[in-house]
């Protein structure tokens, strides 16, 4: 099965200019460019999801009472496309991408994209647009399929039809100059996600009501939020978009910890394999709850040696020092740690195709054209 014999191909007859492509290539940034194509797909009530196409990357253009616009059924998905060393192209667990993808579908009242349609419109865009896919460290094509609703009305209900689009854009080394840690703030005034909320939900709202803390930890001097449960705002969640890791002990009996899936913190799959991965490595991982007390304490004595950050977009950031509106404390010596690195290095060699993928996780595109 290749995304080809589900998806229509309409590619542009004008391409970008090979040199100007180039060019972008050689320093992408992070989401400042997009390839020349996009994918998608419709849904409505009547004929559920059809009209599958790749077309020429281009604006949408809409009515100003689409229901998107106002009551907010957006979700989208994030990973990454890495050129593998034999200069084939892979993806790393895209099937757990598109089940996420389903479950954030089900508690926002949208359709679920099957996942055999998500998974053909990544190899469909990626062949098409497989010269946009960077070499070179840690580059890679960053994939972002998104779906909305798009009834006209402003009626309060799960809207009739839908729209799934996947767009995809170079991505350059999230730490061109090496890993630095970040300075967290603990922020005990906003909450990210509640009980029955849609923290586990992958939902654009979910990042609008954050980029408020973000201001404010910014304001602090700090570079990213640190998400406490809300009922009581004790026990540690996520950090911005990504996932905790807490690192006790070191050496070969270092164990590591993340944060429990309460209903409130959003599944990683960065997360998840890391929990895997530790265990190849000989540490012991593990889920548990973690309090802001726990993590001062443990760090006061010793217990708490490294903490880090998990998602897509940067793989593994460390985490130097924390703030809180009455404490402040430097992790470790506020230096990326040893576990911390190995880890990251360990799960970049295998999404690049320099370490074995022991686990079945790397997902290698047929190239069709
Ligand atoms: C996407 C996301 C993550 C990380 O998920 P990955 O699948 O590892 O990229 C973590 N937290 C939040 C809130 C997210 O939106």
């Amino acid at each position: 099965m290749t995304g080809t014999d589900l998806i229509a191909l309409k590619p542009t007859g004008t391409p970008l200019d090979a040199a100007e492509r180039e060019l972008r290539l050689a320093e992408p940034g992070f989401g400042r460019f997009f390839t020349d194509h996009m994918v998608t797909i419709t849904w409505d009530a009547g004929q559920g999801w059809h009209d599958a196409q790749l077309v020429p990357y281009a604006p949408l253009s809409m009515d100003p009472a689409v229901m998107v616009l106002h009551y907010g059924q957006a979700i989208f998905e994030g990973l990454k496309a890495y050129r593998q060393p034999d200069g084939g192209i892979a993806t790393f667990r895209p099937e757990e991408n598109a089940r996420r993808f389903q479950r954030s579908a089900r508690r926002l009242a949208m359709p679920e994209l099957p996942e055999e349609l998500f998974l053909a419109s990544l190899q469909a865009l990626i062949s098409q647009d497989q010269d946009w896919v960077p070499s070179g460290a840690e580059k890679s094509l960053y994939l972002r399929p998104l779906m909305f609703s798009t009834e006209v009305g402003l009626g309060v209900r799960p809207s009739s039809s839908y729209l799934y689009v996947l767009i995809a854009s170079p991505a350059g080394a999230y730490f061109p100059r090496g890993l630095k840690p970040v300075t967290v703030w603990l922020s005990e005034e906003y909450s990210r996600a509640a009980p029955g909320g849609t923290g586990e939900a992958k939902c654009a709202g979910n990042y609008a009501a954050s980029l408020v803390a973000q201001a404010q930890a910014a304001d602090q001097g700090c570079d990213q939020v640190v998400w406490l449960d809300a009922g009581e705002h004790r026990w540690v969640e996520e950090m911005g978009g990504m996932n905790l890791y807490f690192v006790r002990g070191s050496g070969d009996t270092a164990s590591i910890v993340t944060p429990t899936l309460t209903g409130s913190l959003l599944a990683g799959v960065t997360r998840d394999s890391l929990l895997t991965l530790a265990g190849d490595l000989g540490y012991v991982a593990s889920a548990d709850r973690i309090s802001v007390d726990d993590w001062r304490d443990g760090n006061a004595s010793g217990e708490i040696t490294e903490v880090f950050a998990c998602g897509t977009a940067a793989v593994i950031t460390p985490v130097g020092a924390v703030k809180s509106a009455s404490h402040e404390w430097t992790i470790g010596d506020g230096e990326t740690g040893p576990v911390t690195a190995r880890l990251r290095k360990a799960l970049l060699d295998i999404q690049t195709g320099a370490a074995p993928d022991m686990h079945g996780w790397v997902h290698p595109l047929t190239v069709t054209i």
